[in-house]
């Protein structure tokens, strides 16, 4: 198959022919405000069997509906909790992944087999338009090959999912770089499955109690993650990563001292505000940590450039887990395996 790769400049006419494409079966790569999605109908086994195979993904790991109108929900569930409106009128178009009992009619091969769907309206023009112009209702997980990290612009899309899909719509970079929260609202009590950019304080303001899934930070060991995605592990780039917590001079020190016993080619993950502490390896800061969205933003991009240039060792600093801190270091742990050193305590 040969995939087109159409920029976003003349938005009308893209959605409508890649809407098209939608309601025929076929598979449209868009860029979201999280990361860059792999599209398919929602209603459409079919479809979603095939986003399963162009990704490489388990059919157990369930596919995230993109609604473009709140009217869109009454096809999904029957059962409409009123927290969904509420955090829907705080967060809706946003980085919000809501999780609702399903209607018998949404496909099993959608929901990965579970009577629960995961719904969400992006905040990002191209999607919205999509969502329209392809029916309503967009079954989409992020357009990466199982394993690889989430795409931030279309040529990370291409790199895993040419020849593979019908079509991806290339429109820039992603403002935020990773995956949306996700809060399930199908228990008695909200819980986070996924840390993202809406954080546990901004979804506490609207609803008074939310939980997190406690495996959220940890590796699960008995535990299950809540979220069937979060079991695999993602985000994986070919080097082994390691994660390195403590004071910033300590974190240096160690990091120096590893790589100059290492014979492997390394890669260092670093902040601007530590950069110059770093020498024979290939150093890569990932923002300020005064600005965690850069920070954000830079992860999956980061290690896709390690990936290619060969990196072996990948050595990171952590960054703190307050606020949207969490998301970045959830993404950062999986990636790494959850391998992390405190260097204070092994000084
Ligand atoms: P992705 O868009 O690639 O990040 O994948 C969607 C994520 O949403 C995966 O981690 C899924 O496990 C999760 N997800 C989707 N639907 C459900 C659901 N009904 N229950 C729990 N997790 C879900
Ligand atoms: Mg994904």
């Amino acid at each position: 198959m040969e995939t087109q790769i159409l920029k976003a400049d003349e938005l009308d006419a893209v959605c409508e022919k890649a809407g098209e494409i939608l309601k025929k079966g076929g598979l449209v790569a868009f860029p979201t405000e999280t990361v860059y999605g792999l599209g398919g109908d929602a209603f459409n086994p079919d479809s979603s069997r095939k986003i399963y195979a162009a990704k490489g993904r388990p059919s157990d790991n369930p596919l995230i509906v993109h609604i473009a109108e709140l009217s869109a929900l009454d096809k999904l569930s029957a059962d409409i909790p009123q927290t969904l409106y509420d955090l829907a009128e705080a967060f809706w178009p946003g980085p919000l992944t809501m999780i609702i009992k399903k209607r018998e009619s949404v496909p099993c091969e959608t929901t990965g087999g579970l009577d629960t769907v995961a719904i969400r309206m992006p905040d990002h023009p191209v999607a919205l338009k999509l969502i329209r112009a392809g029916g309503g209702y967009i079954a989409a997980p992020s357009a990466n090959a199982s394993g690889r990290p989430s795409p931030t612009l279309a040529s990370h899309v291409a790199e895993d999912l040419s020849g593979r899909i019908d079509m991806i719509i290339d429109g820039g970079e992603v403002g935020i770089g990773i995956e949306s929260t996700i809060v399930d609202l199908s228990g008695e009590v909200p819980m986070i499955l996924r840390p993202g950019y809406v954080t546990h304080d901004m979804l506490s303001r609207i609803l008074g109690h939310v939980e997190s899934d406690p495996t959220l930070m940890k590796k699960t060991e008995g535990g299950r993650p809540k979220a069937p995605g979060m079991r695999y592990r993602h985000y994986a780039p070919k080097g082994d990563m390691q994660l390195f917590a403590g004071d910033m001079a300590c974190v240096a020190e160690t990091i120096n001292k590893k790589v100059a016993r290492s014979s492997k080619k390394c890669g260092i993950l670093c902040c601007d505000e530590s950069a110059g502490l770093y020498d024979n390896a290939v150093i890569r800061s990932l923002g300020s940590r005064s600005d965690l969205r850069s920070v954000a933003l830079n992860i999956y991009r980061a290690l896709r450039e390690f990936d290619d240039e060969g990196i072996e060792e990948i050595y990171a600093e952590s960054f703190d887990t307050d606020g949207f801190g969490q998301a970045v270091m959830n993404r950062m742990l999986k990636a790494a395996g959850y391998n992390i050193i405190n260097t204070e305590e092994t000084k």
